[in-house]
């Protein structure tokens, strides 16, 4: 791409962006799509060689998020493999905060790494700026915090971080903030813009968006660090596949319509969720009642399409509503073109601040009156 190309991509909304970019430079009867380029070595002479190094359907992609993120980006073969190529870069005995309630693997790692003394780890209630602020700045015990991990919203809880304020602290120690941002993707939250130092997503989720990829991404504007994330994918041996790098970018064209649908759903679920006598509460950041809604509208441009509620009966009704769900899918996962609903703490590792009785639904792209009949006949059937 030329540099004239580039700045004039610079000016271009995300929309068009998520079509537009990561895209080879047009040539006569060139493919106008990535090519899925399935080699694992490449004739000797160029600067890369092998496949664990280098694959050019994945830097399609890459180009294509960090455009969308405004940053570099570094695909991974999931998300936790990303999480463990950030992990691996902080130097033994490095101080981490990180939020109490975050994505189970991810603080089941941080819980490991801290087990074997290899971290030191401070949880913090991310709704809370006051206690993340002393945790950064580590008033007291083993001094400031290296790097900061975060999500906002939370998974499950919805809880709001306040991304910005965060941020200020965390440069002020000099520490480096990651935030999660696979619930809200480019189209709602830009991290790097708030003063985060990388974005890390479950590109499996939102950004594929269709339940059949795994991958991970990193994406930071500090070109050394940058450096450091492809090291860590050679060396940790995590790269994705170049077919999955496709599908990828093949889903990332129509994340933003994806988005639009997906969300006014759930807004729209949650408006009617709210007077259903089997909810006791609903989690959404797009609800005013949300004790976070005034600060992810500061710092987001909708509240996305995952929610969670509770049921005023046990976890055996929540079992019971995730059960009698007839086009929605009882299935784990987010984020995909399909409705998903699934009680949380049905996985014996889930984290034991997520209530027993608490369902999360990621809401997909269905008629929205199609997939309240489907919700409302399940929660009425646990009535009584
Ligand atoms: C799914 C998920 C992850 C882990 O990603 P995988 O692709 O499953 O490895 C990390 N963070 C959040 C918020 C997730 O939802």
């Amino acid at each position: 791409m030329s540099s004239q190309d580039a700045s004039s991509q610079d000016r271009l909304q995300r929309a068009t962006l998520a079509v537009s970019a990561g895209r080879p430079a047009p040539t006569p009867d060139g493919p106008v799509n990535p090519p899925i380029v399935a080699s694992t070595t490449y004739h000797a002479g160029g600067p890369y060689g092998y496949g664990r190094e280098w694959n050019e359907t994945t830097t399609y992609l890459e180009d294509l998020i960090g455009q969308l993120e405004g940053g570099l980006a570094t695909a991974y073969s999931s998300g936790m493999a990303a999480v463990n190529a950030l992990l691996d870069l902080i130097p033994a005995g490095g101080v981490i905060v990180a939020g109490q309630n975050l994505y189970t693997a991810t603080g089941i790692r941080l819980q490991e790494l801290a087990a074997v003394g290899r971290l030191t780890v401070r949880l913090v209630d991310v709704a809370d700026a006051d206690s993340i602020a002393s945790a950064i700045r580590g008033e007291g015990a083993e001094g400031p915090a290296s790097w900061v991990w975060i999500e906002s919203p939370t998974n499950p809880l919805m809880e709001v971080c306040d991304i910005r304020a965060t941020a200020h602290v965390a440069r002020e120690v000099g520490a480096k903030l990651v935030v999660d941002n696979t619930f809200m993707t480019p189209m709602r939250q830009r991290p790097l813009e708030l003063g985060a130092h990388v974005v890390m997503h479950s590109a499996t989720k939102g950004l594929a968006g269709h339940s059949d990829v795994l991958m991970g991404v990193l994406v930071t504007a500090d070109a050394g660090l940058s450096e450091n994330f492809v090291k860590r994918r050679i060396f940790l041996g995590a790269p994705p596949s170049p077919f999955d790098a496709f599908l990828a970018s093949r889903g990332i064209r129509t994340l933003a319509v994806r988005v639009d649908r997906a969300e006014q759903n759930a807004q729209e679920l949650t408006s009617r969720l709210i007077h259903h006598p089997a909810i006791a509460e609903v989690f959404y950041p797009g609800l005013s009642s949300h004790p976070g809604f005034e600060i992810h509208e500061t710092q987001a441009d909708g509240p996305g399409s995952v929610l969670s509620f509770t049921v005023t009966g046990s976890a055996e009704d929540a079992q019971a509503v995730c059960e009698a769900v007839r086009l929605m899918t009882h299935a784990t996962s987010l984020g995909g073109v399909e409705s998903l609903i699934e009680r949380r703490r049905r996985w014996a590792h889930e984290n034991t601040g997520v209530p027993e009785n608490l369902i999360r639904l990621s809401v997909g792209i269905e008629d929205v009156d199609d997939l309240w009949d489907d919700l409302k006949q399940a929660l009425d059937s646990v009535l009584r």
